[in-house]
């Protein structure tokens, strides 16, 4: 049999199924890493440069170490990538066949059920919307309801119509239907109201056969979220996947100390608890059509009602001690009556669970007892839970709704628990965990201490492919003329780099401002780049045209910091506004910084700065994604120069030359900028938004 060598080396079976595949020591290096931590089921911690070829890394000895593996991806998008792919890609390439399934959260799956009761013709779907319909403050004209009617009318046919045929049932094979939609949540279950073994459709039930097909599966690609539901919650259906697996690798694992935060922490939301009450009305209604009220069965329905309203209330006064303007508040600073409410809140629910367990099992309301515990439990945690051991706050959305959360500050015991719980190997993967050779910040947050880590390089050569400018002359950043000053450097890097560029902002304020700059500094001169602006598309949409432009100038906060891919001419900048550090007036950031002063550590060096340098680190990530690109990070923060911690900051990006010289770094953007875009190509082009 092959070994790994030959199998990543020139004329190997990669390399024979993908002309272009290029042999690199790195991705062996990972690939020998990888198979010995399949091999003796060990944790290990994987940081792989970008351009390592992580993904095959994984997956070869995947492949061939004949176990039962599962692999988590940050995203659905390159979960059906791994699927639709790359998986069956190397299988081939290998002559490893293998079954592989694709496992989603329920919320991806049509549920048959949900579907048949809306009718054919949406009846209980015009009923559903209109209780449903978001408290936008204002009154629908009625043309504006008419049109929303007639697209969810439209999109429940063409659902009706694809349900006909699908096998997966997965709903992003629906055309034009985003999970955003206002038809989506109808159409599929939650954990709380799927009606499990008593349903009628459990035969043809999509969620079921997801799991099934997982179970008999060598491989099965799952997502953090469905991962994290299952480690910290014990989403229904999934433990039996995850138990029997001999392994399970997560990919983009920098991801996973936030999200296992959420996870073992608490929300609740009053979109949550509404849901619930409009389900067990609509349940009580239609048991009252056939149960008369004066019966013994009656009386039990309308307590149910009762009590239903009597959450409600509570809900409302709980409502109206809270914040009226949008934002994130800490709950503990908004005094004992609102702690007070909340527990109210708590106590009519329970009663409601109550109420709801007299029914007893055969009753189609009992399958909403479930529902009202686990709030219930949640709104015990939050208002139980010491202001030492974590942050609770409370958001207020621009719908008018508000959500509860807790977020325990550390959860390292717990994740470790859970994972030594299981007998399985544990491999974290990203191009984004160490800082410099340190991977403490990453494995210290998730209980991995002991864990053995290995940093693989990128293959790429930044000294020879990059420049690093650190303009000189900016105004600190608090300054009101900061991103004034910002646009004004960028723009003669933009020229000079003929487009190609994206700026990063770290906040939608400074984003709004600078697109705002920018084009009335482009309106008069008549411009020749396109400007793409987050907000103004959909996320995917604005990349698809961005490297398709060839020579636009894209505008993105947090989002486009990570998980962005361009490849090539079409990105040669990015423009760094500031220094990606947590916001100090989120409640968030504010309670954790708190709290590790109070508790004897440095919220800076312990928690700002590495979490800063990560987030930088992946933002300058986003220029070089092959042997063949070329480009220049700027970043525009003083701080960078002028701050001692900006050395922990450069080192622990990639080894690119600095420079502060404006000249140096124009001739290196010169250089490298596309010599076919004439000027006619670009007074053709209109500087406006997509
Ligand atoms: S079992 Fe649950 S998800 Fe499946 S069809 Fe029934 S209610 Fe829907």
């Amino acid at each position: 049999m092959l070994d790994l060598e030959d199998i990543f080396g020139p004329g190997g079976p990669l390399h024979s199924a993908l002309p272009d595949f290029k042999s690199r020591w790195q991705q062996l290096r990972m690939a020998q890493r990888v198979a010995t931590a399949l091999e003796h089921r060990e944790t290990v911690v994987v940081e792989a440069g970008t351009g390592t070829g992580k993904t095959f890394a994984y997956l070869v000895p995947t492949l061939l170490c004949g176990s039962r593996v599962l692999i988590s991806t940050g995203t659905r998008t390159l979960q059906d990538q791994l699927f639709s792919k790359d998986l069956p890609l190397v299988a081939a390439a290998l002559g490893r066949p293998a079954r592989i399934a694709l496992l989603k959260g329920r919320t991806n799956y049509l549920c048959r059920y949900r579907l048949a009761r809306i009718g054919p013709g949406g009846e209980q779907l015009s009923l559903d919307t209109a209780a449903t319909a978001p408290d936008t403050g204002a009154a629908a004209t009625a043309t504006e309801a008419v049109d929303e009617s007639t697209s969810l009318a439209t999109m429940l046919a063409r659902i009706q119509r694809w349900s006909l045929t699908t096998r997966q049932g997965d709903l992003a094979e629906v055309r034009g239907l985003s999970d955003s939609h206002q038809v989506w949540p109808q159409v599929t279950s939650t954990r709380e109201n799927c009606l499990g073994n008593r349903c009628p459709e459990i035969s043809r039930c999509h969620v079921a056969l997801a799991r099934r097909e997982a179970l008999d599966a060598d491989i099965v690609i799952v997502n953090h979220h469905l991962l994290l539901a299952d480690l910290a919650l014990k989403e229904d259906g999934f433990g039996d996947i995850l138990g029997s697996a001999d392994a399970v690798i997560l990919d983009e694992a920098h991801q996973i100390p936030d999200l296992a935060t959420q996870f073992f922490g608490a929300t609740v939301s009053s979109r949550r608890i509404e849901n619930l009450l409009k389900e067990v009305h609509a349940e009580v209604a239609s048991q009252l059509t056939h149960t008369p009220v004066d019966s013994g069965a009656g009386e039990l329905i309308t307590n149910v009602a009762t009590a239903a309203r009597g959450v409600e209330l509570s809900q409302h006064q709980l409502a109206a001690c809270l914040p009226t303007r949008t934002g994130r508040f800490p709950l503990a600073e908004m005094g004992s009556h609102v702690n007070a409410q909340v527990d109210d809140l708590a106590r009519s629910l329970q009663f409601l669970q109550d109420k709801l367990t007299h029914l007893g099992d055969d009753s189609a309301l009992a399958q909403f007892a479930e529902r009202a515990g686990d709030l219930v439990l949640s709104l015990d945690r939050i208002a139980d839970m010491d202001d030492l051991d974590g942050v609770r706050a409370v958001e207020i959305t621009q719908r008018g709704g508000f959500s509860l959360s807790l977020m325990p500050f550390d959860i390292s015991q717990r994740f470790l628990s859970l994972l030594q719980s299981r007998r399985c190997g544990w491999i974290f993967t990203s191009a984004t965990l160490s800082l410099g050779e340190d991977f403490g910040h990453f494995t210290g947050r998730l209980g991995l201490h002991d864990s053995p880590t290995l940093k693989i390089e990128s293959p790429f050569d930044y000294q020879r492919q990059s420049l690093l400018y650190l303009p000189e002359g900016l105004p600190e950043p608090a300054s009101p003329k900061y991103v004034a000053a910002v646009i004004e450097t960028a723009l003669p890097l933009i020229d000079a780099a003929r487009g190609g560029a994206f700026i990063l902002f770290t906040s939608h304020r400074a984003l709004s401002q600078g697109a705002a700059l920018l084009r009335a500094c482009w309106s008069k001169e008549k411009s020749p780049y396109r400007v793409f602006v987050q907000g103004e598309a959909p996320r995917e949409r604005l990349l698809k045209e961005f490297r398709e432009d060839g020579n636009g100038v894209l505008l993105g906060t947090t989002s486009f910091w990570e998980g962005v891919d361009v490849k090539g001419e079409a990105l040669r900048l990015v423009i760094i506004e500031k220094l990606p550090f947590s916001s100090p007036d989120d409640p968030l950031v504010k309670a954790r910084i708190d709290h590790l002063q109070a508790t004897g550590g440095n919220a800076f060096r312990d928690y700002q700065l590495p979490e800063a340098a990560l987030a930088l680190k992946q933002g300058v990530g986003r220029l070089i994604r092959s042997e063949e690109d070329y480009g220049t990070v700027v970043i525009c923060d003083p701080r960078m120069v002028g701050r001692g911690y900006g050395k922990v900051l450069l080192a622990a990006l990639p080894a690119m030359s600095p420079t502060r010289d404006r000249d140096e770094a124009l001739r290196f953007i010169r250089k490298h900028a596309p010599r076919n875009l004439t000027n006619a190509d670009s007074s053709a082009r209109a500087a406006t938004a997509p």
